[in-house]
């Protein structure tokens, strides 16, 4: 394809405007080199840190070069989405051991399909306006592929990596979705942005299970993220405890982070919280058969863990909760559902209740990690886009 510097200029005015249009709050090109990037990836996965997550040992000749994955590929383009809903109750689950503590990206619908539709529709909406693209080749990845997705965020400027891992933009925080699309066109690439984390250590300090081990490395074997939701078998013991009401996923090193006191809501109903999630108890979580867990998470992200991923946390969550003796009969009635796993984890919490049996709402010994996450996010409210 030739064309000029002037029109790739154009194009990528184009791309940036389509993508606003499509709902999207930002869009940003980087090469494709992942020098760095992907020694620092493998280096990781040599070391165990990706627990079982076996799929991030494959398919490494096509992290590393993208125009493997997809020929012709000689840019990639990142785009973000904001997910936090407006009105979310970032104290109600910390404070109160008996609700559930679902991670904010999953309260409302799965954003994968979503996702790659504006994708598709962002790309069709440039193409319409962009003369002589005949010879377009591109294709879109919504965390399905084999793509060092924070490198290129990086590499474009979306924003730097925390010490986290996850991708900060000065004005927007890190409730965001990222997505790519893998482009035969040289657009103009965009710089990096200077890293802001400084001295700063709330997320490390503050991971209930102390996963973020240094400065951008997270042992996932550790994460209550992956232990929650990619982790098929068992939670282990020793960190159980510390798991506390997290029933799918973990957001507190995001809370703890100064940086999302500039987060924009979402401005999409997609994200609005569904069955009350935001705000329910785990009891009545725990009281729904396999059906009802399927139907009623038809289209969240949720339903991807299974049944049993999904009794499984919830019985480490009741056993970590204040509920009192009373709830070992609830525990106790799930267990012809439950496979031996399972159970293990349902003696596990009964146990602990029976040692520690009486209920006391009043008195609710919240760890300090927590009483410190509880002060950091009542100074954090996001603003409206
Ligand atoms: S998601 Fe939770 S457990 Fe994982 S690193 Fe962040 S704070 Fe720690
Ligand atoms: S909490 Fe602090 S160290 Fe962690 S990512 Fe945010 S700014 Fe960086």
């Amino acid at each position: 394809m030739d064309l000029s510097q002037q029109h790739l200029i154009e194009i990528k005015k184009e791309l940036q405007s389509c993508a606003l249009k499509c709902g999207f709050q930002d869009l940003r090109i980087s090469d494709i080199q992942t020098k760095g990037y992907f020694e620092r990836f493998t280096q990781w996965v040599k070391e165990g840190k990706h627990g079982n997550m076996s799929f991030l040992e494959r398919n490494q000749n096509l992290r590393q070069f993208p125009n493997e994955l997809h020929p012709d590929t000689c840019r990639i383009l990142t785009v973000r989405l904001n997910y936090l809903p407006p009105n979310a109750k970032f104290n109600t689950p910390l404070s109160d051991p008996a609700k559930a503590n679902v991670s904010r990206y999953a309260l409302g619908k799965d954003y994968h399909k979503l996702f790659r539709k504006r994708l598709n529709h962002l790309i069709s909406c440039a193409q319409e306006k962009i003369n002589n693209l005949g010879t377009l080749k591109f294709r879109v990845f919504v965390d399905s592929a084999p793509v060092l997705e924070t490198a290129f965020a990086e590499k474009s400027g979306v924003g730097w990596k925390g010490k986290h891992t996850l991708i900060i933009n000065e004005n927007a925080g890190s409730w965001f979705f990222l997505g790519e699309i893998f482009i035969n066109l040289p657009l103009p690439i965009d710089a990096p942005v200077e890293a802001k984390c400084g001295n700063c250590n709330a997320c490390i300090s503050l991971c209930p299970t102390d996963a973020i081990i240094e400065d951008k490395q997270v042992d996932a074997r550790k994460c209550i993220s992956y232990l929650t939701i990619e982790n098929k078998g068992e939670i282990p013991v020793e960190l159980r405890d510390k798991i506390g009401n997290r029933i799918y996923g973990c957001d507190d090193c995001q809370l703890a982070c100064p940086w999302n006191r500039f987060s924009q809501v979402s401005q999409s109903n997609d994200f609005l919280p569904k069955h009350r999630l935001d705000n329910i108890d785990l009891i009545e979580l725990w009281s729904w058969n396999e059906q009802e867990f399927l139907k009623n998470f038809e289209g969240s992200p949720i339903r991807r863990i299974g049944f049993q991923s999904w009794l499984r946390n919830l019985a480490v969550a009741i056993g970590n909760s204040n509920l009192g003796i009373s709830v070992i009969e609830h525990l106790e009635q799930k267990k012809t559902l439950a496979n031996s796993l399972v159970n293990e984890h349902i003696d596990w919490a009964i146990n602990k209740i029976q040692k520690n049996p009486k209920s006391d709402r009043s008195d609710l010994k919240l760890n300090s990690k927590t009483k410190k996450l509880i002060n950091c996010v009542e100074t954090m409210l996001p603003r409206d886009a």
